[in-house]
């Protein structure tokens, strides 16, 4: 049934403690009846900070000029999946800045068959890698990957236009979306939480725009100020509870109107609060992207302040994310690709 947008709007509109706990605790009853308590893992791969766009939230866009631009040596990449398959992640993300030129997609390419011969077919391998054709995102499903995270990052095409340069299309990034799910790829998106200008109303029409696009994997985050974008003017007033606090509020609010999709507990949430990501498991999520990228690329993929772990090694990382989530009581769900249930129904 779709979500009635007055009780999306009362849920995302809660603030009092008890009345914050009540809700998460709801949330996890569904996630537990619908996708039950085993987090997947999914090793996050920063391919590359090299992006063509200019969005003006992001501390990768393109006009930022104090950033050391990167791609990972195709060898590096293929290293870090190996990792993760050894360590028996059931999938990878390869994620990168945004470009769409022939030599590119055909790296990509070329990783996604060499990724999966490296692992007998075994790691499953999701991309999110911005606004393609249908040509490119049919050959990189060809090649392997079958999964695609691409937010909207806000339903509202006035907002999402107050936050972009006017050549970027709120048409296309839904566009590709649609072109995602009709190839058959298990779709994700996702929106920013706090985002200036954004109401209470705009995320439970974001909440609506997902079940109207029977979305299968969400990825939503609190936006959080970069000092080197158009809206770096934010980093001083930016009230890190209320923003983890809205993060929270949006997941557990898609888990009980979305029900059985993929909810990941997304590392922005981790920048908030050392335990950000477990709160978001409690909260619905059942998705967690642990960053396996070479801790020399890391400074370089900033796209806010006080991204974490920025030197601790994917070994390191695993480990104390191990014991936390057995903390909470969870177990991972090693070796499996952890599809989404909704997206499995679907089919
Ligand atoms: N370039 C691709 C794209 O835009 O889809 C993939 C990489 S992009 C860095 C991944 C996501 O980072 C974006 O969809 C956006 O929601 C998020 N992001 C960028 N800047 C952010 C910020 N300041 N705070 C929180 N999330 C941010
Ligand atoms: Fe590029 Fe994605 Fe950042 Fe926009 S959000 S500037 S497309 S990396």
């Amino acid at each position: 049934m779709r979500p009635n947008k007055a009780e999306l709007i009362e849920m995302l509109s809660l603030s009092g403690k008890d009345e914050l706990e009540e809700l998460y605790k709801r949330a996890y009853e569904v996630k537990k009846a619908q996708v039950g308590t085993k987090v997947y893992f999914r090793g996050i791969i920063e391919l590359s900070n090299i992006c063509t766009k200019n969005c003006y939230y992001c501390g990768i866009r393109r006009d930022n000029a104090n950033n050391n631009r990167y791609i990972m040596q195709k060898s590096e990449v293929l290293e870090e999946a190996e990792w993760a398959w050894k360590q028996n992640y059931g999938s990878i993300v390869l994620q990168a800045g945004e470009r769409e030129d022939r030599w590119f997609i055909s790296l990509v390419a070329d990783l996604l068959e060499e990724i999966k011969s490296l692992s007998n077919g075994e790691l499953g391998v999701t991309l999110s890698l911005g606004e393609q054709s249908e040509e490119t995102l049919k050959l990189w499903q060809s090649a392997g990957a079958h999964r695609y995270l691409i937010r909207i990052e806000t339903s509202n095409a006035e907002l999402y236009r107050q936050l972009h340069p006017a050549d970027h299309s709120f048409a296309r990034r839904l566009e590709t979306i649609r072109t995602l799910k009709r190839l058959g790829w298990q779709t994700g998106t996702g929106v920013m939480t706090g985002l200036p200008g954004q109401r209470a109303e705009d995320l439970a029409e974001d909440i609506l725009f997902f079940y109207d696009e029977d979305i299968d994997m969400l990825g939503m985050g609190p936006f959080i100020p970069h000092k080197d974008t158009p809206l770096g003017h934010l980093v001083d007033g930016f009230d890190q509870e209320k923003a983890l606090e809205a993060g929270l509020k949006l997941i557990a609010t898609c888990r009980i109107a979305l029900k059985d999709i993929n909810i990941a507990s997304t590392t922005a949430l981790q920048a908030l609060n050392p335990t950000g990501r477990e709160m978001g498991l409690l909260a619905g999520a059942n998705i967690i992207m642990p960053n396996i990228t070479d801790v020399k690329y890391r400074a370089s993929y900033q796209l806010y302040e006080g991204k974490p772990c920025l030197d601790e090694n994917a070994s390191q990382c695993v480990h104390c994310l191990e014991r936390r989530i057995e903390s909470i009581g969870e177990e991972i769900g090693y070796k499996q690709w952890g599809d989404s249930p909704h997206y499995l129904g679907r089919k």
